[in-house]
């Protein structure tokens, strides 16, 4: 507890405890399993605007617009306004950032087993990890409702922008979806259980960019405390779990994930 304490009083400097970075570097090292759970703060990096924060998609946008009885009552009009959001949300150019190179580094040296995310931007796996659990499906992908079928999204935006409405399968004509969790679906239950499976096993878990307040993200960073694990919260706002993470660094994701890969000792 008196950590906490501590890294808030760090956290008031706008400076990471470089002995603390140290900590986590050796924590990953020493660990035979660890997991990172990614949230909105490693997009925002990239130039990807919040959904739910003041001045976010959702005050521009009308979440009903975006429901999944929406799209199943009137496919047209949704994707009509699916192509304005994500030219508002994805217009500028969006790279992966540092924090994703980082996770990326340590999943390919043998450091990190699994990103678990809430983004649906493909952003980790453009910056090289493989190891993806994606939690709310990935916009850069569609599903084909009728087959099932999985294709690029980027294709049929182009035909949606050229007045495909609603765009249809190519083998079954089926009305296509985005592949993301849309209000009003469930979350993918294999993606969840397997979340799930990793946050039991984690030696270490890293909580990344993530306010911690949805599930089932909120209930992650938990599973792994009670199974023992080493709870690393790196966001610049508290948490709900800040209070059990052994260490927590209140600063931004791009530069306390690079900072941890530095200090590793390869
Ligand atoms: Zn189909």
């Amino acid at each position: 507890m008196s950590r906490n304490i501590e890294q808030s009083a760090v956290a008031c400097d706008g400076g990471i405890d470089g002995a603390d970075i140290d900590a986590v570097a050796t924590a990953l090292a020493d660990a035979d399993h660890v997991v990172a759970l990614t949230g909105a703060g490693v997009s925002t990096a990239s130039g990807i605007p919040d959904f739910r924060s003041e001045g976010g998609i959702w005050d521009e946008f009308d979440p009903a617009e975006f429901h999944y009885s929406r799209f199943k009552s009137d496919p047209e009009a949704f994707w009509d306004r699916r192509i304005d959001m994500h030219e508002a949300v994805y217009g500028g150019d969006i790279e992966s950032n540092r924090a994703h190179e980082a996770l990326a580094t340590l999943e390919h040296r043998g450091l990190l087993d699994a990103v678990i995310t809430q983004n649906i931007d493909g952003l980790h796996r453009e910056a090289g990890s493989e190891s993806i659990i994606e939690l709310h499906g990935n916009a850069e992908r569609v599903v084909c409702e009728q087959c099932g079928r999985r294709t690029d999204a980027r294709p049929v935006r182009d035909r949606v922008e050229a007045g495909e409405l609603p765009p249809r399968c190519d083998t079954c004509d089926g009305v296509l979806k985005p592949d993301v969790v849309l209000f009003g679906e469930q979350l993918p239950r294999t993606a969840l259980q397997r979340a799930q499976e990793h946050a039991r096993e984690a030696d270490v878990f890293l909580a990344v960019g993530s306010s911690l307040s949805v599930e089932p993200a909120a209930s992650l960073p938990r599973s792994a405390t009670r199974s023992g694990a080493t709870l690393v919260v790196v966001n610049l706002e508290e948490t709900p779990v800040s209070a059990s993470a052994e260490y927590e660094f209140r600063a931004d994701v791009t530069e306390v994930l690079p900072a941890v890969v530095e200090s590793v000792d390869w």
